[in-house]
Parts: C-alpha cells; structure tokens; sequence
C-alpha cells in the first residue's frame, strides 16, 4: 500500500510504500501500486507510551474523584482499599484503556504491573493474558512493580521474581529511601534480580531533593558495576529539578554516559528533570502518562498528543523546536528509553503511523485533534477516534 499525499514536519510533500508490515520507502514523489490519499495530513511516526499503569486503571467505571493524599503513602493505603472493592476484571477496564490509546495513535505501551503479598501475582496473570490478545494491534512490555514496598513488605522480592519467570520483562523499584528507608538494600536486591533474570529495570523515585539527587548517584553505581548500561529508566526523577546548576550538569553527564534514560509525566506543580539541558547533554528524556483515571487521580485520558503538549505547557515553551522536542518525548525518545527496535519512520521499520489533520507538529501538539488515521504494521487500525 503506499500512502500519498501526505506532509511531513517541515510541510513538505511526502509518501510512504509499506510492504509486509513494514515501511519499504519513503520520499516525495512516490507512485504505483495500491494508493491511498492522505488527504493533505501531517505524517508522525505512532506514539510510544513509555509508562503507564494498565492494571489499576478504573477507565470506564464510574467518575471517581481524588480522595486521598496528602503523603505517598496514604495514596498507596487507599489504592489498596479501592482496588480490593473492584468488581469489573482488569481485562475489561485495561482493555477499554488499550482501545482508547490505539485509537489516539499509541501502537507501543510499557505497564508496570503491581506486584504485592495482597495480591500476589493475580494483576501479571491479568496482563498477560490481555497482551496475547492485543498482541497484534499493540506491543506491550511490563514491569514488576513492588509498589507498596520491596524490603518494608516481606515476601513481595518472591512474587517479583514470580513475575519474572511467568514473562515480565523488567524489574522495578520504588523509592529505596522513601519507601523502604534501605535504599542500598533495594537497590542491591533488584539490581541483583535484574542480572538473575538479564533484565533492564524502571525504578519510580519520587523522593526529593539531595536525597532524591544521592540516589540517582548510587543507581547510575550500580548500573555501571552491574554492566546495564541503556537497560535502566528512572521514572519522575523530581530532584533533578531541584538542584543546583552544576549539580544537575555532574549527574546529567554520568546519566548520559551510561545511556540511563528518564521519565517524567510533566505534572504542574512539582519541579522535574529539566528536559531541555538534560536532552542537550545526551540524556534520552521521554514523558509518560503514569495513571489514568485511577484511584490517585482521575486525570488522563491516554492521547500521548495531550502528554506531548503537557510537556511543552509545563516549560511555556512556543517555539517549533521546543514542540518537537516535547513530540519527540512522546515518540522517538520515549521508543529509545524503553529499548523499542524497529521504530521510526524509515525504511525498514515497522509501519505504525498516523496520518493527522495539522498543520505542523506544533498545531498538533495546541490543538490535538480527534481527526486521526491510525497505521499500524502497514495497515489502517483506527480512524478518528474509532477502531477500524
Ligand atoms: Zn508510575
């Protein structure tokens, strides 16, 4: 099938043949073949939703607002209380989730999956029976996520590596400080866990500050010792927005040389990594929805265009440089932090695409339209808003 008239960033002419799933050329003045007529839209390669959890969404129950907070750990209590009380399978509400993000454009997902002793392994058996039967509309890879604690909550070290063996891809962790006041034990645990299995992990640190900054010292140490160079993400990394200048400089560099990557959901009141500086100095930063509508917020709705433009609105950027590079953390830097082969719009990668109604990635990101064709392997999947 080729794909004409179609635009690409800059506003010029493009076509794209794909054959077998993949994209075999592409260039302005293409023809032959079966066609399609792009109408005139902006081609951008598919979104990459590089952090999400899939398992705790309460997508298509009914409107719940924040009831918990203030500290991490009340948040924690209460998603227990609220998840024991749910009664719609998680294949249903990730499924209704997983319909929404393709139809947005999303054809690449990394979940964290809750692995915890009140629940065991039931939410990975859940997962991965729902990603055999999205297998061939989304890629989706997992981590085992301890998120009521790892050394605090005996037994769960277990489960995570119950959860390695049944096929979840990388280890994960959470605050070794905050949460389990042993950050050397943590991070000794599941960094010795990730070699076990040849994992890379993801590790959630919310803590702040110089305590938040000390970490990331000891896990790019333990990343270095360990051989993991591009196989570890840090998820929010808030301290590095909270430290000096040549601080932030002195952890970039070591973050960058060991290719550790870092995401961040663009909230808007708490400081985050910056990206701008950190991306200049070699860092791979991608942004990522983290929860929708779950029971810490019911913010979100799965359009990685929205993530994008979150981004973009945090730093006030205006520019066209700046919104490419806020897209790009939703596409190309989000598909290389989570090890994605095969990404991009070039020959010989995979064809997953969309075809949208904007006129530059910039309007893209400020208007974020519902009028989408969604390409994925070669193949028209979701057509402005609706599963084709
Ligand atoms: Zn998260």
């Amino acid at each position: 099938m080729l794909y004409t008239n179609l635009r690409d960033a800059t506003g010029n002419p493009v076509a794209l043949r794909c054959e077998a799933g993949k994209i075999v050329e592409i260039g302005p003045n293409l023809a032959g073949g079966p066609e399609m007529d792009g109408g005139g839209r902006l081609l951008m390669p598919a979104f990459v939703e590089p952090h999400v959890h899939l398992d705790k969404t309460l997508y298509g129950e009914p409107w719940m607002a924040t009831s918990a907070g203030p500290a991490l750990r009340d948040y924690i209590d209460n998603e227990r209380r609220v998840l024991a009380r749910q009664t719609t399978p998680i294949s249903v509400r990730a499924g209704k989730l997983l319909e929404r993000m393709l139809c947005y454009g999303t054809t690449a997902i990394r979940s964290h999956i809750d692995v915890a002793p009140d629940i065991g392994v039931k939410h990975v058996e859940a997962m991965l029976e729902l990603r055999a039967v999205w297998r061939d509309r989304i890629d989706m890879q997992f981590v085992a996520f301890p998120q009521t604690g790892l050394l605090s909550q005996p037994g769960t070290a277990d489960l995570m590596r119950q959860a390695m063996t049944m096929g979840v891809e990388t280890v994960g962790g959470l605050d070794p400080a905050g949460i389990d006041g042993d950050p050397d034990g943590q991070l000794r645990l599941i960094f010795g866990m990730a070699e076990e299995f040849g994992a890379g992990l993801d590790i959630h640190l919310h803590d702040k500050g110089e305590l938040g900054a000390w970490q990331i010292e000891r896990i790019a140490d333990y990343t270095q010792g360990a051989g993991l160079q591009g196989r570890v993400m840090i998820s929010h990394a808030y301290c590095l927005g909270m430290i000096p200048e040549w601080r932030l400089e002195k952890i970039g560099r070591r973050l960058a040389d060991l290719q550790i990557s870092l995401m961040t959901s663009a909230p808007a009141e708490t400081p985050i990594p910056p990206v701008q500086p950190l991306t200049e100095m070699g860092v791979t930063v991608c942004c990522g929805s983290d929860g929708i509508r779950d029971s810490w917020s019911p913010v979100g709705n799965g359009d990685m265009l929205e993530r994008a433009f979150f981004t973009a609105y945090k730093y006030d950027w205006g520019r066209d440089s700046e919104f490419a590079l806020a897209l790009a953390c939703a596409t190309t830097h989000a598909a290389r932090a989570i090890g994605l082969a095969g990404y991009g719009l070039a020959p010989g990668n995979r064809a997953d695409f969309l075809m949208i109604d904007a006129e530059t990635p910039g309007d893209a990101l400020c208007r974020r339209p519902h009028a989408r064709r969604v390409v994925r392997a070669g193949r028209v999947v979701a057509k402005d808003g609706r599963l084709v």
